[in-house]
């Protein structure tokens, strides 16, 4: 998730909305391509602009690949909170290493790197402390926000080259291809992370995931190669096929046929919820099994409301979880490097953004886009 700078307008520990002048700008930056959002109608179309100079701990690298993540649009269309334009979105990246600076250990040139949804944080603060720097009040996310490094915006993957602290810049294994392995970056870590955290791979527990998407389908291909037992719960009954087939799913519930739900009623030890609008909570809990947990990683933006009572009575628990630690990414990616992982993806051009996200909105991809940014994005004269 990358939206807008968490801590409030006042947050000024990474100039949080206020892209100040006074900044200090680091000599000779560099210049970069890629698509952006000029205004919240979510259009996306070619922009020029600057990353900064290879600072001594940082990397430089030629951005291959960048998945689009349903938060992109969410940020470009202001859903979360007025976004800063131009907006370069994209925090599933991926590339190769072109250049590192004099003190960087982590990364050497053509290695395969990638970066997720935040390049910085205030370093010093409990929460850092904690190495959990995407709660930290002073947090820059890859795009629509102000490094405090440098003073500069960032701008995110749909775009051709990065600079980015080591510290942010996480080692993809050799072995995985770039495409398929950019959605991990966010899809991937964010359903990794609770599921790790919470335990769901152990003791037999059931596992199911709400929504179908870029961020649910990495939570089945997960649960499958945890060795659960695996559910969907999904509104789209077309999806039925892919996600038994291509996907492993043990089970799979339309969660618009009470009868279906019904049936499934107290099965499910771990529900993960990636559905990106506001929905009924109460038919999910029923799901769950007495002390059973119910995350939410989704984004809709509302309130929801549950029935307390059959809550408390099932000594269940309402949880949440967002994108993952560094330290929690690269182990995602170093499993994902073990079992051969990737995410299923539709490979587009960057020109084809307008109509992903039209089709996003449908539910209507198999299950992530994909921009092959290294040979689709060029110059405009
Ligand atoms: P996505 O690919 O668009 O998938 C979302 C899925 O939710 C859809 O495919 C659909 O699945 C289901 N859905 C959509 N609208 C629905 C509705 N009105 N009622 C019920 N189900 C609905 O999105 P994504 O990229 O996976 O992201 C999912 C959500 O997670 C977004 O809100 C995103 O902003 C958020 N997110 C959060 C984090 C975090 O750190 N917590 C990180 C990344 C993304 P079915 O067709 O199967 O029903
Ligand atoms: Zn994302």
């Amino acid at each position: 998730m990358s939206a807008r700078t968490v801590g409030g307008e006042g947050n000024c520990v990474a100039h949080g909305r206020c892209r100040s002048s006074s900044s200090p700008k680091m000599a000779s930056e560099t210049k970069a391509i890629g698509w952006a959002a000029r205004d919240t109608s979510g259009h996306m179309s070619p922009i020029e602009f600057s990353r900064r100079a290879l600072g001594p701990k940082d990397v430089k690298f030629s951005i291959k690949f960048c998945g689009v993540c349903h938060s992109d649009w969410s940020t470009v269309t202001g859903e979360w909170g007025p976004p800063m334009f131009p907006v370069v979105p994209g925090h599933e990246i991926v590339g190769v290493v072109e250049e590192v600076g004099s003190e960087v250990t982590k990364l050497k040139v053509g290695d395969h790197a990638g970066v997720s949804t935040y390049v910085n944080s205030c370093g010093s603060c409990r929460i850092c402390e904690k190495k959990l720097p995407q709660h930290c009040n002073g947090v820059v996310w890859v795009y629509n926000s102000v490094d405090h490094a440098d003073g500069l915006p960032t701008y995110g993957g749909y775009s051709n080259l990065m600079v980015v602290n080591e510290r942010f810049c996480l080692v993809l294994p050799k072995n995985l291809p770039l495409d398929g392995a950019a959605p991990l970056l966010c899809a991937g870590a964010t359903v990794y992370s609770p599921m790790k955290r919470y335990g769901m791979g152990k003791n037999g527990n059931r596992f199911g995931v709400v929504g179908l998407g870029g961020l649910g389908h990495m939570a089945l291909k997960f649960a499958k190669s945890f060795g659960m037992h695996a559910t969907v719960i999904s509104t789209s009954p077309a999806k039925e096929k892919m996600a038994r087939e291509e996907l492993g799913a043990d089970n799979f519930i339309v969660s618009k046929d009470p009868k279906q739900m019904e049936a499934s009623v107290g099965t499910l030890d771990f529900i993960i919820d990636t559905v990106s609008a506001i929905h009924p909570l109460d038919p999910l809990l029923n799901l769950l099994a007495p002390q059973g947990q119910l995350i939410f990683v989704g984004g809709g933006v509302g309130k929801c409301e549950f029935d307390s009572l059959p809550l408390c009575f099932g000594g269940k628990s309402i949880g949440s979880s967002c994108i993952a630690t560094l330290e929690e990414l690269q182990e995602m990616l170093d499993y994902c490097g073990e079992k051969n992982l990737v995410c299923t993806i539709e490979k587009i051009p960057i020109d084809y953004i307008n109509e992903a996200y039209k089709r996003m909105n449908k539910g209507d991809v198999h299950f992530r886009f994909v921009i092959d940014v290294g040979n689709t994005l060029k110059p405009q004269n």
